[in-house]
């Protein structure tokens, strides 16, 4: 599969061309934003670990029968994935109360919640990726039918339970994650795409509550490359 041209460059990744027109090449940059991209800087080697992280979650997602974009990894910073046109929404998902959920709405920090929330914000850089209700996704065409937007809500909450477990088993408490969605060119299905990483996903250590994710650059916490090393070792 020979790499082509640069389709498209994202915050955290590129996607190039190859020669199938169906499938494209997903690089793991190096950059952090946060902050709808107010704060920038390079980490080393954490495309390389997010590479690693969210094949090994994509690669067990599938394994509970959700269909994702990844067909394989391919080296330490490309996977091989199926092109999707991805919706422009990202769906939240929650089971501890923290960052934005809490500054809206005035939750206390670390409140586990009864169950787990599912929120939704419409991907608009502009806008600064507002949050959004089931209503306003069908009405603006978001998701085109109200039957593919409840397929991929019970997805986001297997996929919650799933990892939960997962990480559960590694002393890790899933507080939160974003998952993006979208349809293959090739037969219209709705895949599971973009990445599952601490870029991603809010963990935290069982024992400590040490933070394991993002949070640690968002925060100015340090050693950032090191809790993703942790979360990809465990
Ligand atoms: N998230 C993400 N990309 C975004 C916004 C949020 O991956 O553009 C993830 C974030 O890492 C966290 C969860 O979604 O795990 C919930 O984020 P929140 O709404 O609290 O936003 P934040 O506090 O990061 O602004």
């Amino acid at each position: 599969m020979k790499k082509g041209k640069k389709l498209y460059e994202g915050k955290a990744k590129i996607i190039y061309t190859t020669t199938d027109k169906n499938l494209v090449i997903q690089y793991f940059k190096d950059d952090a934003t946060a902050f709808n991209n107010l704060k920038k800087s390079k980490i080393e080697g954490k495309g390389v670990l997010n590479n690693r992280i969210s094949e090994h979650i994509l690669n067990n997602i599938n394994q509970i029968g959700i269909k994702t974009h990844l067909i394989k990894r391919l080296n330490m910073r490309e996977q091989l994935i199926e092109l999707c046109e991805i919706f422009p929404v990202e769906f939240i998902v929650r089971n501890i109360a923290t960052g934005s959920l809490t500054k809206r709405l005035g939750i206390a920090d670390g409140a586990v919640l009864k169950k787990p929330l599912i929120e939704f914000s419409y991907k608009n850089d502009d806008l600064g990726d507002p949050v959004v209700s089931k209503e306003h996704i069908l009405e603006f065409g978001w998701v085109d039918n109200p039957e593919t937007l409840d397929a991929i809500i019970y997805k986001c909450f297997r996929i919650n339970d799933f990892m939960q477990g997962m990480f559960r088993g590694v002393n890790i408490k899933l507080v939160d994650f974003k998952l993006e969605f979208g349809r293959s060119t090739i037969d219209r299905k709705i895949l599971l795409a973009d990445e599952i990483s601490p870029d991603t996903c809010r963990l935290w250590d069982v024992s400590s509550e040490k933070k394991l994710d993002k949070d640690r650059f968002r925060k100015d916490l340090g050693n950032i490359i090191q809790a993703y090393q942790e979360v990809a070792r465990r």
